[in-house]
């Protein structure tokens, strides 16, 4: 590897001491290990341009140097934290393969986390090695990627460095390869990050923390000036970020696979991305971890858990906010989740808007049916963006006059009701709104969806020769994962 020749724009970053600032009693100073060997596997160019660095300025040896050597900046900082975890409360979380490399202002004005995975053990690796195994990094890689161009608030990964090492795995084909990435994201502050100051009784370091949070990541409850109001604005406003980003999550076919409380963002975004999965079929019941055996993480659950994890979190608040208020909060989660996944899912069947009945019926429709028939979640509706036309609003008998598989006699009779419903849905809309639908339906619906097998047919060859062309193929297509404007 080349020394990098010119001062490394990745360190020349501003970096503010955010989280720092704090004080001790919220994280440890850690330093990162040693690798072996360095190869950049993956560098975001798109995340460089939303911090203002033009990404020909950055070289790969800058990467290596400051993401894979962690030369050039300190502190690191293995945040503290604890959480539920398949619903029993663990006390001996934290960072445990990663830390807080630094914050950094993008050029929209927000404040951003670069966090690393994979970096070295810390005070809170319990026996754990430190690492992150390459299939895990390149997996989590492809998530945020996908996520992101589905319009999921994500976290997204600045870059992932192959490390040179073996790794031990009992979910991989072992020896497995090591890597290192850094995330980047608004927080790392987790719903167990307050679980824990709750846990050591330190309501003055909720208190902290939660004003730390309002000032940098909730503007419109700093607004307040009344502490209990502050406070209280923040929680209702966190439940809806977390109504949307479940919503979105349902209406992209992902299951998450690991909800617990310190997977949960502060912030409201998504991020932790391990052994989830996009569900091919649709099915409630979608279960992406194997460690799961009760399916308390699965595709159906997703925004029940959610919504425990939010009434988990009200322990800590209790220190700060009354208890009423906290339950009234709460009690707005089920009708915002539901008003986010109607909008998402009419999206996806192609409309802006929808009177309100109407727009229920024909989402829980369209439901019933993908639960009943043999086609894809996905494929449904790439199809319905496929074979699309304004004319359809005429005759109940051109849409999808060209059948997908209704897989039995029941099935074609949901499909027949659905058209009625679906035609019912054309008719309210005016001659522009129609016109606008296929532009819709087109940027909505994928034609890439990252299934599993797609991870697995790149793995293969990574594995067997080395070969990283089918991943950088896959990832394009991940990145710009709709249908082109011209395709029929
Ligand atoms: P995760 O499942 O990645 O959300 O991690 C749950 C907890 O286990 C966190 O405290 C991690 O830091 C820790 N952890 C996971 N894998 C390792 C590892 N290989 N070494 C040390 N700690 C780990
Ligand atoms: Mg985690």
């Amino acid at each position: 590897m080349v020394a990098a020749s010119t001062p490394n724009p990745l360190l020349a970053l501003d970096y503010v001491p955010a989280l720092e600032s704090l004080g001790p009693d919220y994280y440890d100073r850690v330093d990162a290990a040693e690798f072996p060997r360095h190869a950049l596997r993956f560098r975001n160019d798109d995340v460089l341009r939303q911090l203002g660095l033009s990404p020909e300025t950055v070289d790969d040896a800058h990467f290596v140097e400051a993401f894979g050597k962690f030369r050039g900046r300190e502190p690191f900082l293995a945040l503290r934290y604890h959480g539920y975890q398949f619903g029993e409360y663990n006390p001996f979380l934290g960072d445990g393969r990663g830390f807080l490399y630094g914050q950094v202002r993008g050029l929209d004005g927000e404040l951003y986390d670069f966090g690393t995975k994979g970096s070295g053990t810390t005070p809170y690796s319990r026996g754990g090695d430190g690492r992150l195994t390459l299939k895990g990094g390149v997996r989590e890689v492809l998530a945020a990627e996908a996520l992101y161009a589905l319009g999921v608030h994500t976290s997204r990964t600045l870059s992932l460095i192959e490390t040179g090492e073996s790794l031990w795995r009992g979910d991989e084909p072992s020896p497995t390869r090591s890597s290192v990435m850094v995330r980047f994201n608004r927080s790392h502050i987790r719903f167990g990050t307050f679980e824990r100051l709750d846990y050591i009784d330190r309501p003055d370091l909720i208190q902290t923390l939660l004003e730390h949070v309002i000032d940098v990541y909730y503007p419109a409850a700093r607004l307040c000036t009344d502490a209990i109001a502050r406070y209280t604005q923040f929680y209702a406003e966190l439940i809806d970020r977390v109504a949307e980003l479940v919503a979105q999550w349902m209406s992209v076919g992902f299951c998450h696979a690991v909800l617990n409380t310190d997977n949960m963002s502060i912030t409201g975004e998504s991020f932790d991305y391990g052994p989830y999965a996009f569900m091919d079929g649709y099915d409630r019941r979608f279960t992406a971890a194997y460690f799961d055996y009760a399916g308390r993480y699965s595709y159906g659950n997703q925004p029940a858990i959610c919504k425990w994890n939010l009434y988990k979190l009200q322990k800590p608040l209790q220190r700060v906010i009354p208890q009423s208020a906290l339950d009234d909060a709460l009690a707005q989660f089920d009708d915002r989740y539901r008003h986010y996944y109607t909008q998402r899912m009419l999206q996806k069947l192609g409309f802006a808007a929808l009177p309100e009945d109407l727009a229920q019926d024909v989402v829980q429709q369209t439901i019933e049916l993908l639960s009943s028939v043999s086609v894809g979640y996905h494929t449904f509706f790439l199809e319905l963006a496929r074979q699309f036309s304004p004319a359809w609003q005429q005759n109940t008998t051109h849409i999808f006059a060209t059948p997908m598989q209704a897989s039995d006699p029941a099935a074609q009779a949901l499909l027949d009701r659905w058209r009625q419903l679906y035609h019912r849905c054309l008719q309210e809309q005016s001659d522009d709104q129609l016109a606008a639908m296929r532009d819709r339906l087109r940027h909505t619906n994928p034609e890439t969806v990252l299934l599993r097998p797609e991870i697995e047919a790149i793995w293969e060859p990574i594995t067997e020769a080395d070969n990283w062309e089918p991943f950088y193929t896959l990832l394009k297509r991940v990145q710009n994962p709709f249908l082109p404007p011209d395709a029929a």
